[in-house]
């Protein structure tokens, strides 16, 4: 519920609020939100108990629910998605022993302890590190201790963790999002069989961020694998997970025997200069950072989606194939698909789309608009 959705409010001073329609029905029970557009964060429609006992419940819950999903191969996952797990404004992921929370709303302070309390509960958790997103860091309300951890054990210098078997360093305290893009998966492994079941040799990943795309499309067999992101922590940390990946196990010789190029670069610039070069790749996967966090600033961000896909239509090989993400919520899957394909044709290709992903399963949504994600598979051919 938006602020503007709200006529009349009655604080007295509870931890939990609850919502009326105009004729004294119950709406909701859930958290007010002081600081945010989005006042009220729905916990129950029907009338229920909110205490520490229930939040960690549903932390539990939520948690009970991965185990189904995820094998010993997969250390890295989202065990609390938000409201799709019934905690709004709440993201826990697990990077092996750690788990980080990480909150976007300061209506969460009086039950912080509860929400670490159920991550440290979780079976194998360490450590429990906190973080808060940029918005709710400036506001100041919640207080975050130094290093980060709030239960458990320090962080060792180094953390890890694996995904279907492949090996990720993470900085859950200063890497992107809570340390990865978990939401990405089920598309990286995609790409491992693309590439194992078309016979690709060579692979572009632009927008790399730490290399997630780089490894599974090496282990399904590519030669050589470009990989561009304009991070040097990023492109530091991918040639760092090339070698954790070398080891014994892992069909590390698959991994091994790749040819990987990191370039630290701005995507925009290296793809015209690849261009120039007369450089094309079988498969190539274009996976940019949102692009707008207001409405006002959509059109902007579908130009530039149109422009990377041109851009990168001209460096697809002829039957190659071509990825195009979009993390933009602002952004419509069809209006996303349409810009594509307009900047396709402006590289003089025609892109057909031969499937449509989301995010993976751990990301569960309870609305529309949360499933931000978009991630096309294209064929490319030359209109002739
Ligand atoms: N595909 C990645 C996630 C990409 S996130 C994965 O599977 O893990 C987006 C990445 O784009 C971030 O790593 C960020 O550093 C990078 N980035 C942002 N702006 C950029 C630019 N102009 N040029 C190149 N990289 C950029």
């Amino acid at each position: 519920m938006f602020e503007s959705d709200i006529a009349n409010v009655r604080d007295d001073g509870s931890a939990v609020a609850v919502a009326y329609d105009a004729k004294n029905r119950l709406l909701a029970i859930g958290l007010y939100d002081r600081g945010s557009r989005l006042r009220f964060r729905v916990l129950s429609r029907e009338p229920c108990t909110v205490d520490g006992a229930e939040l960690r419940g549903r932390v539990s819950g939520a948690a009970a629910k991965r185990e189904e999903w995820f094998d010993a191969g997969t250390t890295g996952f989202r065990v609390v998605n938000g409201a799709g797990d019934r905690l709004p404004g709440v993201v826990i992921d697990r990077y092996g022993e750690t788990a980080v929370l990480k909150l976007y709303s300061g209506a969460w302070k009086p039950w912080l302890q509860d929400l670490v309390d159920g991550c440290a509960q979780m079976a194998g958790v360490e450590r429990v590190v906190l973080r808060l997103s940029r918005a709710l860091a400036a506001t100041g309300e919640i207080e975050l201790v130094s290093g980060g951890v709030v239960s458990g054990t320090v962080l060792p210098a180094h953390s890890s963790f694996h995904e279907n078997g492949v090996c990720f360093e993470v900085d859950p305290l200063r890497g992107q999002k809570t340390g990865f893009f978990l939401d990405q998966r089920e598309n990286r492994a995609r790409i491992e069989s693309l590439v194992r079941e078309s016979g690709a040799r060579s692979v572009l990943n632009v927008f790399s961020y730490t290399g997630g795309f780089s490894l599974f499309a090496a282990r399904g067999g590519a030669s050589r694998v470009v990989s561009v992101d304009a991070s040097r922590p990023a492109i530091d940390a991918l040639q760092r997970n090339i070698h954790l990946n070398m080891g014994p196990g892992n069909d590390a010789s698959m991994i091994a025997e790749c040819e990987f190029e990191n370039v630290c670069s701005d995507a925009f610039v290296a793809m015209r200069s690849m261009r120039e070069s007369g450089r094309v790749f079988d498969v190539v996967i274009v996976d940019p950072p949102s692009m707008a966090s207001r409405a006002d600033q959509r059109d902007q961000a579908l130009r530039a989606y149109g422009r990377l896909a041109t851009l990168a239509a001209r460096l697809v090989a002829p039957e190659g194939t071509l990825v195009l993400a979009s993390c933009t919520a602002r952004v419509r899957a069809e209006d996303f698909e349409t810009v594509c394909v307009r900047g396709a044709e402006r590289a003089d290709r025609r892109l057909v789309v031969t499937a449509r992903y989301g995010h993976a399963v751990d990301h569960p949504t309870a609305f529309d608009d949360a499933q931000y994600l978009k991630c096309l598979f294209a064929s490319t051919a030359t209109f002739s």
